[in-house]
């Protein structure tokens, strides 16, 4: 059925361990529909973790199951991937395979366009870097292919979950963290607006960030600290 507006997501005292030490404990939260969801902690307080429990690549500890509910549907082992079929995830490295522009971009959706795969390339803020490059979205990159900086790879990941727009769920973990300043709050203009119809969840430890945000979770040495709406906290 995929995530809608009235959709939900609740997460219900989720702990996780690496090892002995606990990383997570005892987070609950809901979220709704489409709302802009932002993660805010130091570094190492488990905004990644968080975000690879709520994609399901993580398993929590304290379950077999994911101590997920969507609407009142656990998000169970069987459910994952079909759950996970409706995520785009834009990593803090992304994963850039050896291959064209072009078919980086096209990752989730191998069958798009030429045109639409332009179209998300030139939203995400690539077309200054095409324009540079002779074969344009034909260059090959990655391994065995022309090295690119990490924040080049971080729009091509954002072009990626531009381009399959039935991926609905868009979980960012710091996708401007190579970015300058200025680029950042130059994508930071264009970026939100295209995710409308998206549940967004977005970590990060840059704090202007939050005043974008619908709602933030407050993340410190693994707990959730204190949640709600930025302007109340
Ligand atoms: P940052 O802002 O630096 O990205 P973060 O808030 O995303 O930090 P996490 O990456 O979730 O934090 O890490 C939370 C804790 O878990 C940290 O103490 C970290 O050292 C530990 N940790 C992360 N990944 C692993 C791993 N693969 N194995 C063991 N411990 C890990
Ligand atoms: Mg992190």
């Amino acid at each position: 059925a995929g995530w809608t507006a009235n959709s939900s997501l609740a997460a219900n005292h989720l702990d996780f361990d690496y090892e002995k030490e606990p990383t997570l404990s005892d987070i609950n939260f809901k979220i709704h529909g489409y709302t802009k969801v932002g993660i805010v902690g130091r570094s190492g307080s488990g905004k990644s973790t968080l975000l690879n429990l709520i994609g399901g690549w993580l398993q929590p500890t304290n379950a077999k199951e994911l101590p997920f509910t969507v609407g009142n549907q656990k998000v169970d082992s069987l459910a994952q991937a079909e759950w996970q079929q409706h995520i785009s995830y834009i990593p803090q490295d992304p994963y850039i395979f050896s291959g064209s522009i072009a078919e980086n971009i096209a990752f989730y959706k191998p069958d798009a366009s030429i045109a639409a795969i332009k179209t998300a390339a030139e939203k995400a803020g690539l077309t200054n870097f095409l324009t540079e490059l002779k074969a344009g979205l034909d260059t090959k990159i990655g391994e065995g292919g022309r090295g690119i900086s990490g924040g080049q790879a971080q729009r091509i990941a954002l072009a990626r979950a531009l381009l399959d727009q039935k991926r609905n769920i868009l979980l960012l973990d710091e996708p401007t963290a190579h970015l300058d300043i200025e680029t950042e709050y130059e994508l930071k203009q264009t970026m939100l607006p295209l995710f409308k119809n998206h549940l967004v969840i977005f970590a990060t430890h840059r704090l202007h960030w939050m005043n974008d945000m619908d709602y933030v979770l407050v993340m410190e040495n693994g707990k959730l600290v204190e949640q709600g709406n930025p302007t109340n906290l």
